[in-house]
């Protein structure tokens, strides 16, 4: 089986009056993530590492945030949507690892819903799913809390 890497990033600044969603849970904190669609950085930066590892484009040319289908859109679905095109595409996820920077809130107590919730959106088994938080111990604009970045690496087989 050839196998194939995908990398993928995103980063989205934190104002108020949102629900702060990542990986499709709700995580409890006076902030949300600014964007076009529910600001989920989580699901965005997996989605690059999906289309990025098929050689498939971006999540800017998929789902453009001129598009008012997009507005308040929930990112899983588009995660879903992703998932069913690389699928089509005669691939396998073998598996997907995440890293969330951010200074607060801990995310220690949502990583285990955050991998359910990926695996069930990936049809992934949650041992294929890794989700890690780290802070960026207070440097640059992460670090003072303006907004969060994340990283994703995505595995395919087949094809
Ligand atoms: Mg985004």
């Amino acid at each position: 089986m050839r196998q194939r890497f995908g990398l993928g990033y995103d980063s989205h600044v934190f104002v108020d009056s949102r629900r702060f969603v990542l990986a499709g849970v709700e995580i409890d904190h006076p902030k949300g993530l600014k964007g076009h669609s529910d600001g989920d950085a989580v699901a965005h930066a997996l989605i690059d590492a999906l289309l990025g590892a098929a050689a498939m484009g971006d999540i800017g040319g998929l789902f453009p945030d001129s598009d008012a289908r997009w507005k308040d859109a929930d990112s899983m679905r588009l995660l879903q949507d992703v998932r069913r095109r690389v699928v089509a595409a005669g691939y396998a996820i073998v598996n997907v690892d995440v890293t969330v920077v951010l200074e607060h809130p801990k995310l220690a107590p949502y990583l285990g819903a955050m991998r359910e919730s990926l695996g069930r959106a990936l049809g992934l088994p949650v041992s294929a799913v890794s989700v890690k938080a780290k802070t960026n111990e207070k440097m640059d604009s992460v670090g003072r809390g303006k907004g969060i970045q994340v990283f994703a690496v995505a595995s395919l087989g087949g094809a």
